[in-house]
């Protein structure tokens, strides 16, 4: 492991008061995220750097990101094999670099640089300045771990060319999506040039006002006070803010990202940790409009969103931005990627009705390389100092090397966290002094699951935190969040804690409607959800479970290769179709961490559980009709034949038909006529049909990705009905009305009654999107 002296002094000499304990200081031995990390780099760095391969460089800030994060691995642990790939890569990047250093890693004429003429309608756009943010995150990393200046000389060239373009008095714009301002902080600490610093500071101080809250410009950075907008472009532009006002100590900068912060922490978290509820816009949306099954919370604003509370932390010195970062690493991050290092996730929902699985790549591939990045420096997070206090953030076993104004620290910390409250600390100062050990409570171990008001436990109960020094309990005062251990420590002075990890029951604020009647299983830090698997019938959104009903943690080893898991009871409701009764079964009910959802398939999860039977929707037995006794028979490639017939007559909500999955007609069929056909039993006489066209437009946006086993539903163009008539041929029927299309509720055709023995519907699409059916029912 490698130090350059002359860059960290340069990093603390005007900055942040609290520094983190850097991941090279911190050796893991902990059974949770040790294995987690080494998957990231035996496992997704490999493939993202095939994948890059396979697509020819072309995406700047996916490069980037995915040097970055080797070059994160390359400083864990040496390798020279990987040292000399990115070498390679580096080589290709000189390449594209112009004279003057202007960067792009596709081809971009001189009078398209910068957006072209108008503000970022040109190729480059706002995505040079973006990507350049990116590369300098890389450069500045790829020189910690190699101190080879191949990238940092590409890099610094770019900044001094943006630096000669852009300020007061040059071209006077900010880029759409933030990300260079945080990199010029970092560029500058590894440099020491005090330029980089003022340009990351002039990009936040031209942003806005009247521009969009999408791209946070609708006002001036100082007159902002709610997380808005993009959220990935929001959180970097807030750690941005937070790194000037470290620097510049200028007051207005601080108010700003408080008011934000307590808006995003009140207003617009998710249980799990995500933000950006959106989307549409992939963003933030109003207070307390948090759905469950279109929840964006893409992987790379969770991500970010850890970036920020740790710059939040090291200006504050409080407990609570670990609560967020803990809650986010558990959860939202991590459920970005599969148990097989190779999958991810771009919008972690906290509900399914099947139509989510990770995917192997993706249109805009940014989460997967952030992953690798985050991942690879988790062991950074445990650890910080200020002078003389040493600070215990995260608990996770490891051993690190922490300097003190007094000296240096050697930390050994033994937990079987998450898993296990047990929490032991070995200290090891090179001798006897005098200093403060602020080890975090978290704030779940004081009854309250999240910081801020938008979650509360269903019970509380107030279970003093027992803290042992060399086996002696003691008095201790708590701090922003810590518990404050000061005194005289000496080699091998033991600190035992003991968290409370009995499992408990979360409720939202009675303003979040998505949420009414329903918790959600938390213990400690992990959100749990059930999944369908792991239940009788196959689904779970017709669970409920008593307010009341006991829960206990066990470890079942064939449930997704061992974890532990919450074990509970439960009712499943049933509804007949044909009458008014509601059939109440007990159930065994198993939840599993959430991070660990979809690994077994697409299926139903949930993690906010119903409490009261009207949160919940039941299973309908299907009906024995026409339609559900006929064999059914379409143009070929189109999937899930069944589904179409199963005879659900009535979803209970509109928007969310009670479908396991839906039919649809293959994808590539644009403006080619496609068919469905029913084949009765034998003639009979129809008059009437109802088709449930299905639409999920607003459940998936950008995130459009290969091998997606639930593609884009539309409804069709134009439809018809067709009746075989006795001589074998197809007639259409002699509607009453019109065809309608509407979306995602029942169209009903009446036509003059026929006796026959098939009914076909024809469709029409003009684009490339699969029309699709939820039910189809057939009446007399
Ligand atoms: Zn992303």
């Amino acid at each position: 492991m490698k130090q350059y002296i002359l860059m960290l002094s340069i990093l603390f000499s005007q900055d942040y008061q609290i520094q983190p304990i850097t991941f090279t200081d911190v050796q893991l031995h902990d059974q949770f995220w040790a294995p987690i990390i080494k998957r990231n780099a035996e496992i997704t760095l490999p493939y993202l750097l095939d994948k890059i391969e396979e697509s020819g460089l072309s995406h700047g800030s996916i490069l980037y990101k995915t040097i970055e994060g080797a070059s994160y691995i390359l400083q864990a642990n040496e390798n020279s094999k990987l040292e000399q790939y990115l070498d390679t890569l580096i080589a290709s990047i000189t390449k594209m670099q112009g004279e003057d250093g202007y960067i792009s890693t596709f081809p971009v004429d001189e009078s398209e640089r910068w957006g072209g003429v108008d503000a970022f309608g040109g190729k480059g756009g706002a995505n040079e300045l973006y990507s350049s943010g990116h590369l300098f995150e890389a450069a500045v990393a790829h020189y910690l771990a190699t101190g080879k200046r191949n990238l940092l000389d590409i890099a610094t060239k770019n900044a001094d060319l943006i630096v000669e373009v852009f300020g007061w008095g040059k071209i006077e714009r900010f880029p759409t999506h933030p990300e260079v301002e945080l990199a010029l902080v970092r560029l500058y600490q590894a440099t020491g040039r005090k330029e980089y610093l003022e340009l990351a500071q002039f990009f936040l101080d031209v942003r806005g006002p009247n521009g969009s809250e999408y791209t946070q410009s609708h006002q001036k950075i100082v007159n902002q006070h709610e997380a808005v907008g993009h959220a990935v472009q929001a959180m970097y532009l807030y750690s941005g803010i937070t790194d000037i006002f470290a620097y510049t100590n200028i007051q207005q900068y601080q108010s700003t990202v408080n008011a934000i912060w307590e808006n995003m922490v009140n207003k617009k978290l998710y249980i799990t940790g995500g933000i950006g509820s959106n989307g549409i816009h992939e963003g933030f949306e109003e207070a307390y409009k948090l759905p469950n099954m279109t929840a964006y919370n893409e992987t790379c604003a969770s991500i970010a969103s850890v970036f920020w509370n740790q710059r939040m932390f090291m200006l504050n010195g409080d407990a609570r931005y670990i609560d967020i970062i803990e809650r986010t690493m558990y959860n939202a991050i991590l459920s970005g990627v599969s148990m097989s290092g190779d999958r991810f996730f771009y919008p972690n929902p906290l509900s399914s009705i099947g139509q989510f699985q990770r995917a192997s790549w993706y249109g805009v591939p940014c989460c997967p390389p952030n992953l690798l990045r985050f991942l690879g420096t988790i062991p950074g997070y445990i650890y910080a100092q200020k002078d003389n206090d040493l600070y215990v953030n995260l608990f996770i076993g490891s051993t690190g090397m922490i300097e003190l104004s007094k000296g240096l620290v050697k930390v050994i910390q033994t937990t079987d966290f998450p898993w296990q409250g047990n929490v032991e600390l070995k200290l090891s100062p090179d001798r006897p002094s005098l200093f403060t050990v602020k080890v975090r409570i978290p704030s779940w171990a004081r009854n309250k699951p999240v910081p801020g008001t938008l979650y509360r436990f269903m019970k509380n109960e107030n279970k003093p935190l027992i803290i042992t020094i060399n086996g002696e309990p003691i008095k201790y005062s708590v701090e922003k969040g810590y518990a404050v251990l000061k005194r005289k420590w000496r080699a091998d002075d033991k600190i035992n804690i003991n968290l409370p990890m009995d499992p408990k029951k979360v409720l939202a604020h009675s303003k979040v409607e998505a949420n009414s009647g329903r918790f959600a299983f938390q213990r400690g830090p992990l959100v749990y959800a059930l999944e369908a698997p792991d239940h009788q019938e196959g689904q779970v959104r017709n669970i409920v479970i008593s307010p009341n009903s006991t829960v206990k943690m066990s470890y079942q080893e064939n449930i997704l290769n061992g974890t532990h898991v919450l074990e509970s009871e439960g009712i499943s409701l049933e509804h007949q179709q044909n009458s008014d009764t509601m059939t109440r079964i007990k159930r065994p009910i198993t939840a599993i961490p959430y991070f660990l959802w979809a690994n077994r398939g697409p299926h139903e999860m949930a993690v906010w559980i119903p409490y009261k039977d009207s949160a919940a929707t039941p299973i309908i037995v299907p009906l024995e009709t026409l339609a559900s006794t006929s064999m059914v028979r379409a143009t070929g490639g189109s999937k899930n034949l069944d589904e179409i017939n199963n005879q659900y007559v009535f979803p209970l909500n509109q928007h969310l038909p009670k479908v396991s999955g839906y039919f649809r007609w293959p994808l590539e069929n644009k403006n080619k006529i496609q068919w469905v056909q029913y084949l009765f039993e034998k003639p009979s006489e129809v008059s009437s049909v109802k088709v449930y066209w299905y639409d999920n437009k607003p459940m998936i946006m950008t995130t459009w990705y290969e091998n997606d086993p639930w593609p884009r539903c539309r409804v069709p163009d134009s439809w018809k009905l067709y009746y075989r008539d006795q001589s074998g041929r197809w007639q259409p029927v002699q509607n009453k009305g019109k065809y309608t299309n509407e979306r995602d509720s029942y169209n009903l055709l009446e036509f003059n009654s026929v006796i026959t023995n098939s009914l076909k519907i024809e469709v029409l699409r003009h684009e490339t999107f699969a029309p699709c059916i939820s039910e189809w029912i057939v009446n007399k």
